[in-house]
């Protein structure tokens, strides 16, 4: 497998995009912990924020949880139509809180309305998981016994995880979207807070755009590994 990492392609491709991939959590936790810090004036919580985009949409099955997980693990969870909430969000009156509770509750309407981008994701992520499973090794397989065949099937699978962050990407930014929209709409925060709450958000989608360009990167290089034999 070691041939895989110590590679030309690896350091000049992949490397340069793993070290934005930092930088972009780095920038989403120093801005998340800047604007945590900043109450919001309204003195409603990031659970009174997400239940109020949920009335905003006229959402009525889906309940606000207290989570036990860390930083930034907030989510809606559609199985159980559960949007669980993290220590530093569900009972804080922060900026950053309420830009996240009302992200989250922007999944649970775009679950709710039946949002394209959603529905093709969730039909492209089982060929997504067996890709991340078993793309590489497959590859690897055809590349070491020679059948072309295999080698493309397998990076073919690799790629599907590329699809799935792209299509993740319009999930992710519609999602904030709504957000922004309903607290403007309800007034959530004045008009000098919004700035920071869009700021959090906006930080969190760099996240989902460098992961994506990772991939991206991973899998030219993959190709151009794969082929240099052939
Ligand atoms: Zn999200």
């Amino acid at each position: 497998m070691g041939f895989l990492y110590y590679d030309y392609y690896y350091l000049i491709l992949v490397v340069p995009m793993l070290l934005l991939s930092l930088v972009a959590q780095v920038m989403v936790k120093s801005t998340y912990a800047k604007q945590s810090k900043v109450l919001a004036s309204r003195g409603i919580t990031g659970e009174q924020a997400a239940a109020r985009v949920l009335y905003h949409y006229g959402i009525t099955n889906v309940r606000v949880e207290h989570a036990p997980g860390g930083k930034l693990s907030d989510h809606f969870d559609p199985r159980s139509n559960v949007i669980r909430l993290s220590q530093g969000v569900y009972d804080s009156n922060s900026v950053a809180a309420i830009g996240i509770a009302c992200h989250e509750a922007g999944h649970a309407a775009q679950h709710a309305q039946g949002y394209a981008p959603i529905k093709i994701r969730n039909a492209v992520l089982p060929v997504c998981n067996i890709g991340s499973s078993l793309g590489i090794p497959l590859a690897l397989i055809g590349y070491v016994m020679g059948i072309e065949p295999l080698i493309s099937i397998g990076l073919i699978l690799y790629a599907f995880i590329a699809l799935f962050q792209l299509i993740t990407l319009p999930v992710e930014l519609n999602a904030s979207k709504r957000a922004i929209r309903v607290i403007e709409e309800t007034n959530m925060l004045a008009d000098d807070e919004i700035g920071g709450a869009k700021k959090v958000l906006t930080a969190a989608a760099m996240t989902y755009i460098t992961a994506l360009l990772v991939s991206l990167a991973n899998l030219l290089r993959l190709f151009l590994r794969f082929n240099r034999r052939r």
